[in-house]
Order: C-alpha cells, then structure tokens, then sequence
C-alpha cells in the first residue's frame, strides 16, 4: 500500500515555518523524519517505484526504475540510515544513498555509507564457507557446505558444554552493530564468553563517565550548545561521525563556539574556535584548571551541585572533621583544585596559560548549555587516561548542564534497546580470561591480553570464533595473537565470521562468510540527541521480494553466493549444539508461535517490534502495516524526543512500598521493579542489606529518580574506586600518563596511534574501492623542528619509528599540524595479505609480505604491493596506487591500564632517518621482550584477591556484558578473605 504522509501540522511551528517557505518557492515540501526540508530525497511515497535517468546511458535518457529499501550503514558505530536502491528489473542493488526518515542521521552519510556497495560487489570477498586443508595459515582451503561447517561445530561446542568445560568458548565481536543479539546466544549456551575490543577502543573514555553516572557514555545536545568541548582525535572522524558532525555544524552556525584538545590537527580542530595542541597525556591537568576556574569566578550552579552531587558522602568518608552542611562542601570544593593554576597546567600541557585562561573563561560562561565529549583520543592513549573524561565531565557537573538543553546527558537517556521475544539466564561460569582478578575495575573484557594469558597458562580455548573482528591485525602485539593462532593447543578451533579476507582469517580453522550491512538483520540504537530511535539493519533484497510478494525463508535465498546472516546462523548453529533440547539451550531459539519449531528472524523481530517498542504498533497500524512490516518499510522508528532530565523526575508513588532511606539520602524499596520494554545498559546499583532494590533519591523532600550509582548522586567522590584500593583516585584528577615527559628518555618522542581518517573502516576498508582510492596511506607526521634535528629532510623520506618491542618504517611527513616533540601515524592502514595466499584471495588493497622469525624475533616486509590486475570488476584494473601504509599496531606492546583495563596506546619512541636497506612497511618485532613489557604493566595493578572490600570479584554494581550469576562474583576460595572488611 502507499503510505500516507505525516500529519504536518502536528509536526510544530517550526516545521509549518519550513513548509510555508518551502511551498513558497514552489517547491513540495517533504519534512523527512527531521522535520527539515529534504527536497534533495525521494519522498516516501515513492518508495516503491523510484525513478531516475541511468548516468551512464547519457546522453540518452534511460529511465532506471527502484525500489527503495531501508537498511543500515555497518562502516563505523553511528548506524546511519541507508537506502538501497534495488534495480526493479535485475533485483540487484544499484547504489546506497542515505534514509531521510531516520531521525540520527537525518538522509545524510560520510563518504562510507555510500561504499557500501563496494563491499557488497567485492571480486575479493568470502561467498562460501571454507575449511583449512594445510596448516593453520599455510594458505590452502576447501569449500564446504554450510551443513558440514555447522555440524561439526556444534558436535565441538556440545561436547565442550557436556565436559563442563564453558569457559573453553568464546566469541570475540569487533564491530557490534547490533544490541545484545550475540549476548543472548552466549547465555542460551550459559556460557560467559563474550569478548569485546572495547578496552582497545574505548573503555578509558567510557571508564570516566561510569563513575560519574553509572552510565557510560555521554549524550551531548551539541546542536543547541554555546559550548562544545571535545577531548578527541577521533570523535567527528570516526565515532558517531556523521550525526554528530551534522549538529555541531548547526550549533556552528548558530554561534556556538567549539573548543576541541587534540595534540593534532584533526578534522575537527580544524573547525574549531579554539584548538588546544597540548602535550598527550595532560589534558585532565587542563580540565582541571577549567574547573577551578569555574569554582573560583564562582559560576558553579551550585544548587545543582547541592541537589545532584554526592557531596555528604565525600564529607563523610574524606571530611569528618567538618560540620555537615553544603556549606562546608563549597568551602572545600574552593579549596581541593586551588592548586590547579593555569600556570600549573600551562606546565603540564605545554599551551600557554594565557590561552588556557581564555579558554577557560568560555567553559564557564556557557551555562547549562555545555556539551561536552571525550572519547578514544586521550582517554585511551594514556595511563590514566579515564581521568580525561571523569574530569570533561567534572565541567559539566559543575556548570549543572547534565541533561539540559545544550548540555551533556547520560547516554541511556537517548538510547532504546527493545526487550527480545526470549531472556535466558545469566551464565553460571565467569570467565577469568576476560575478567582476570588483577582488574576488577576494568570496564570491559581485557581481550587484548588474552595471548599473553594463554601464553601463561592461565586456560585454553577449545572454540574461537571472532565475529566483524581482525585480533591479529586490530589489537597491540598481534604477532603474540598469531603465535597463539598458530598454537592448537592453545586455540583447539579458530571460527572466523567474516564478510572478508583478514589477517587473523589466515589462521582459522573455519570461514564463515557473513554479510554486509545490506546483508543480515540487526537492531540497534545509538544517542545522537536527545531523543530515542531504533534502526533496523536488514538484508535489503529480502525485504525487496517480499515487497514483490515473494516468501523468502532464509537470507541465503537472496545474499551472494552462500552468505549468510549471523542471526539465522545462531539460531542454527544453537539447534545443531542441542538438537533434542536435552542441554536446555534449544528453548531459547524455538518459536514461541509454533513450539518445537525453529524461531525465524521474522518472528524474532516481529515479536519484539510488536511487543517492546512503544507506539510502534500504533504508527505501522495507522498506516496498514504491521510492526516488522513498517520497520521493514522505514528502517527506523523515533520512539520519543526531548527526554529531558530523567533524574529529575519523581519516582511514581506505587514503586514507593516498604521504604528505606540512608543518611545521605539513597531511597530504597520493597516494590518490585517494573518491567521496561527498554532494556538499555546501564550499572545497576547494589540492593540495601534487607534486599530492598535501590529506587531513587531524597532530595529537598521528593524521591527522585536519581542515578545509577551506589549513592543514587552523581559521584563526585567515588566509593568505589576509595574502597577497591585506589583512594587516591577517588575524586576528579590527574594520574601522569606513561608517557609524561618525565619518562621519557632525552631522545624520545611520543607516538599518537588513537586517530584515524573518516574515510576509512578500520579492517573493512581495504574491501572498499571508493575509500581506497581517497586514502591509502599513513605517513608520521613530524613537525619541521623536529625533522630538522632528526635529520628528516622531505615529507615522503623513509624513517624508523622504535618501539619498546620493535620498530616499523614509513614515510614522514613533515608538517605544522603535529606538536614538536610529538609525532602521530593513522591506525586505520598497514593491511596486509601472506604471500602464498593468492589461491583465496588478491587482497587487491593488501601489500603480500613475508613474515620471518629468526630465532629471536618476527620481521615482516612486503614481496609484493597493490597493483592493477583482472576481476569481475574493471576497476581493478584502474588501480594507480602502490602504497598501503604500514601495520604500525604490531609492533606495540601491551599496556594495560590497571583501574580502566584500556590498553595505553600512546608509545614512547625513538625516530631516525630509515636505514639503507629498509622498506616502506617493514616491521620488527621481538616478541619475547612484548612478554616483558606485558608483566611489567601487570605489576601496576592491584588485584581483587589483595584490595577486594567484600570478598567479591569485581563490584556487582559496575556495567558488565553478559554478567554471570550474583553468586559467581564471590572471590575464588584462594583469594577470599575471612571476614569482609
Ligand atoms: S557516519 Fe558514515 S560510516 Fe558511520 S554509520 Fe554514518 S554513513 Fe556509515
């Protein structure tokens, strides 16, 4: 049927404001999900029957009929809305354009969004399923059917499960893409083997702001800021890129005034007001002169502070000297920081204090209209580096713009995870390869160490599987991850899914080929203002089909070649584990409709759009449609906007039952809690001795609803990280990073690696033609001062970067856009493919290299680079480019943060002109000194077992994916301690 237009009047003034000029020009008015004028867009109504002249038949006017079908960009984590333009006569996809009725992305795109439709027609990509013939990564493979792959799979993971031997599985996910789907799977099997590369990503960033609000990330209202404040490299170039981008333009455009520290000259500082370069790792000594700046111009909004902050609880644990009143707090709180001197900073940071004074004095006039953001960057390059976003966030709980407009919300507020149709139980194993006791404060898994803990013995892997995810070629120290790749006795089965060639593939036992964003289902949602959506990525020629009336009952009906969706293939994978139901891992993937029946996407989906998404039946009912059926039509749906500051409201009267409230005002109660169709993550707060769920805040008389933290407050003062062994770090402030000039030898230089081009899709790239061809390479960039003393004389000279482990060599390039004493190298190039190789594939973006050992150490130089050469695809043939850049990451040793668990990726390394002999792209690495550096970095922590407060693990109250069963936090017999202190 054709849907209707919205009704626009009800839209808003704004929105009739639009239309009336619109219309006054003549033109007809489509308001998108936006309500702005999208006239560039197919209108919706269209949709079914799009018309457009073929560019290449010109000058003849070809007319091309599509059908449009939305989907879901999978090229970084902003989910941006895609609309595939499906050729009505072939049933091909012509081109990806952007979805204007989704809400975040608003029809817009980066550059990768629209290349998708390079990945999808990929000569080099994975269309069967594959199993090793030789050696692990000698290169010979056969196909198989799906049949043989999953059977024997499964007959490995059941006997695992059956031996008792859970914590023998894992599944490592790169790029999620999606909210909970693999979680679920993982506990159907009770398992606790999720793995992330979120503390190789951004689990410094996330770490500051958890102990803040219990809610790991930020939501900035930056498009009706005065202020935004950015502490990243990497924000707008990578890292909800494009909705992000598109609101900071606006504030722009409006007066904002946009601050951003990055030592380097990124895309966004180059649209700043104000670009601080500092020296890496002082950013929080800069924050916190902002701050004190703030406290004593007395522009606190301290009645924000005096109803939100913990202030009582800092009181009572750090001052109880004092009388307790707010009173005593201010005067504190001006003295705790006056130390903090823009001279001081200036000190630490290397920029004027002149500069930082200016800077500061726009912070503190921005009100509540502060929109603030820190992530990857410094967060994740320093030791410490959580401590930049506790004290980001420092500003906006000082300037009360926490969940204003303008200001800075928790991410929970603009986010929807929708209930799934089944919820198995948590795992009843913890998985101490991901969760070792040495960090029971990490953020997330420390995956980037599991080699070194199979090298220690810690455990074996009976099954890997890595999902959208290259360990070897992603993490620090990747050549340790292929020792262990290599080593079946460390890794028994190695399940690579993959969409493409990687460097980690090479050495799987298995290749499943799964699909691209264009491909496969998913849900998700993600905060980009304040208000909540939720996309639906789905296999676009299905949903084409059955628009023709076809019945498709698997993606692989319609996928190229044998791709399959993950979804479908869990589901199977799962029954194959369980095929009688006896390990109680089947019911969680039966229909519920048909019982004993396997679940279908559709039902899964069709439950839950139906079931957990609120008003979403009653907009696909107002147009005829069902729930799936409109999700499948729009791709997304905008469940609310203008959510406000939820920690305001009041807790309703009927959750108020058999209460209790502590001295510093945390309201529990006896009431259960209500079941949300919104299952967001969040940290969930310990119960009170009696049992009594945490349910708000007493605040000047009212129950509030609070944050998730222990207190209920926003924790200025942290009783976590006071009671788990780090008083020090307690409040908001500054821990000098490892790579402090102070540990710097006189010849050293710091490496920046957090960054990369917005044009490029970590390990996905090389499978993009479009992006290729706009950037292949990553030179250093050094500063002419320092190519001057180096002996560096011209951008493209080859130079050696050491390392602790190794060394790497690349091209300089020489320029004014990187601090002196610092010099920085993109992680997003360097991929490369084993010589040998070319049977499966031509890594037609890939350098062929040969990887060497000589007793002592790996080498790794290219035999061969990027050429043109023949292919389904004639562009292949107009490659003009050799250079792919240099796999920098490999020779990185681990440094594990001890209180964050991120991996510290900034580096201290000596720079000298290449040597006669060397290549562009060589790379050295020892891997026995990567094991030194390893204990070194673990002897910084501070394990469960010896700081442990109550004889847990980890505090129950901290975010965890997939956390096991409460009893399974209780300390290992050997560590516990006989009484909790
Ligand atoms: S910002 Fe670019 S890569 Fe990221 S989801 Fe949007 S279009 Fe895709």
């Amino acid at each position: 049927m054709t849907p209707e237009l919205p009704d626009l009047d009800a839209l808003g003034t704004r929105v009739s404001a639009a239309r009336a000029a619109t219309e006054g020009r003549g033109e007809t008015f489509y308001p998108g999900a936006s309500g702005i004028h999208l006239a560039a867009f197919p209108p919706r109504e269209r949709w079914d029957d799009w018309v457009e002249l073929d560019s290449r038949a010109w000058p003849a006017r070809v007319e091309r009929h599509s059908m449009l079908v939305p989907t879901t960009c999978f090229n970084c984590e902003s989910a941006c809305g895609l609309l595939a333009y499906v050729d009505r006569e072939t049933l091909q996809v012509r081109k990806f354009e952007g979805n204007p009725e989704h809400p975040g992305s608003r029809g817009r795109n980066c550059a990768k969004g629209p290349s998708t439709i390079n990945q999808v027609t990929d000569p080099d990509r994975i269309l069967y399923p594959l199993k090793r013939a030789g050696a692990r990564g000698e290169g010979l493979w056969e196909r198989v059917s799906w049949d043989e792959a999953l059977d024997a799979i499964a007959a490995r993971l059941r006997k695992a499960l059956e031996e008792k031997r859970h914590n023998e599985i894992m599944i490592h996910i790169g790029r999620p893409g999606e909210d909970g789907y693999t979680e679920r799977v993982l506990a159907s099997w009770g398992v606790d083997g999720h793995n992330s590369h979120t503390n190789v990503c951004s689990s410094g960033g996330r770490t500051g702001f958890q102990f803040w609000t219990g809610i790991d990330r930020p939501s900035p209202d930056y498009a009706h800021a005065k202020v935004i404040y950015l502490v990243s490299a990497h924000l707008e170039t990578g890292h909800y890129f494009n909705p992000h981008a598109q609101r900071i333009t606006e504030a722009r455009a409006n007066g904002a005034k946009v601050i951003v520290l990055d030592t380097r000259l990124s895309n966004t500082a180059t649209h700043a007001d104000h670009w601080l370069s500092p020296q890496p790792g002082s950013e929080a000594a800069i924050n916190l002169a902002i701050a004190q700046h703030i406290i004593s111009t007395d522009r606190v909004n301290w009645d924000f502070v005096r109803r939100w902050w913990n202030w009582e609880e800092y009181l009572d644990a750090c001052r109880p000297e004092l009388e307790r009143s707010f009173a005593s707090f201010q005067a504190v709180l001006r003295t705790l920081y006056a130390s903090w001197t823009f001279d001081v900073a200036a000190q630490e940071s290397g920029i004027d204090s002149s500069t930082i004074a200016e800077v500061a004095d726009v912070v503190a006039g921005a009100g509540t209209r502060f929109a603030c953001h820190s992530w990857r960057s410094a967060a994740a390059g320093n030791l410490g580096g959580w401590q930049v976003s506790r004290t980001v966030f420092f500003l906006a709980a000082l300037l009360g713009a926490v969940a204003t407009e303008g200001g800075t919300f928790p991410n929970a507020y603009n986010k929807f995870v929708p209930r799934p149709i089944h919820t198995p139980a948590h795992p009843g194993v913890w998985q101490e390869l991901s969760w070792p006791l040495e960090f029971p404060l990490a953020q997330n898994e420390m995956s980037f160490l599991l080699p070194h803990f199979l090298l220690d013995g810690r455990g074996r892997l009976d099954t890997y599987f890595s999902r959208v995810y290259n360990p070897v070629w992603t993490n620090p120290d990747g050549l340790s991850w292929m020792e262990v790749l290599t080593d079946e006795e460390k890794v028994g089965c190695y399940v690579a899914l993959t969409p493409t060639w990687n460097e980690s593939a090479y050495f799987a036992d298995w290749i499943l080929p799964t699909g691209h964003s264009s491909e496969r289902h998913d849900t998700h949602s993600y905060e980009q203002y304040d208000g909540q959506w939720v996309g639906f990525r789905q296999p676009v020629l299905r949903a084409a089909r059955e628009r023709l009336g076809e019945t498709v009952t698997d993606t692989r009906q319609v996928n190229p070649g044998e791709v399959w969706e993950e979804n479908e293939l869990w589901i199977e994978l799962s029954w194959r584990i369980d095929p009688d139901g006896a390990l109680g891992i089947r019911r969680h993937h039966e229909s519920r409709a048909r019982p004993g029946e396997k679940l279908t996407v559709d039902e899964y989906y069709g439950w839950m759009f139906e079931n957990s998404v609120p008003g979403l039946p009653e907009a696909a009912a107002a147009q005829g449609l069902t729930p799936l059926a409109y999700m499948r039509r729009y791709g997304v749906y905008e469940i609310t906007r203008d959510q406000g500051a939820l920690f305001d409201r009041p807790v309703p009267a009927d959750e108020l039952t058999d209460t209790a409230v502590t001295a510093t005002g945390r309201v529990f109660t006896a009431a259960p809690a209500p079941t949300s169709p919104n299952i967001v993550p969040t940290a969930s707060p310990p119960p009170d001795p009696s049992g009594r769920r945490p349910v708000g805040v007493a605040v000047d008389g009212a129950v509030l609803t609070g944050f998730p933290t222990p207190s209920g407050r926003l924790e200025f003062y942290s009783s976590t990280l006071a009671s788990w062994g780090w008083p020090e770090h307690a409040l908001p402030g500054y821990i000098r990073s490892h790579v402090h000039p102070d540990e710097l030898a006189p010849d050293q230089l710091v490496l920046l690696s957090t960054f990369r081009l917005p044009t490029q899709i970590h390990t996905r790239s090389a499978n993009s033609k479009w992006l290729d061809e706009i950037s292949h390479t990553n030179p250093v960039w050094i500063h002419p001062r320092d190519a001057t003393r180096l002996g560096v004389s011209r951008t493209g000279d080859l130079v050696r970067v050491e390392t602790e482990i190794g060394y790497f060599v690349a091209k300089a390039w020489i320029t004014e856009g990187i601090r002196p004493g610092v010099v920085a190298c993109s992680h997003h190039m360097g991929r490369w493919k084993l010589d040998g190789h070319d049977a499966v594939s031509a890594g037609s973006m890939m350098a062929t290299v040969r990887l060497h050992h000589d007793g002592t150490g790996w080498s790794m130089r290219a035999s061969d680079h990027v050429r043109p050469y023949e292919s389904t695809d004639p562009d292949t043939r107009r490659i003009w480019w050799s250079d792919t850049g240099v796999h920098q990451n490999l020779t990185f040793p681990v440094h594990p943060d001890p209180i964050s668990g991120m991996h510290c990726w900034h580096q201290a390394v000596r720079v000298r002109p290449a040597e006669p002999g060397d290549s562009h792209g060589d790379v050295a690495v020892d891997t026995a000194r990567s094991r030194a550096v390893y204990r070194a970095w673990m002897a910084r922590t501070r394990p469960a077992g010896s700081v442990s407060p109550d004889g847990s693990r980890r505090p129950s109250w901290l975010m965890r994916p997939l956390k096991p069963r409460p009893e399974l936090f209780a300390l290992p017999d050997e560590h516990a301690r006989p009484e909790p202190r």
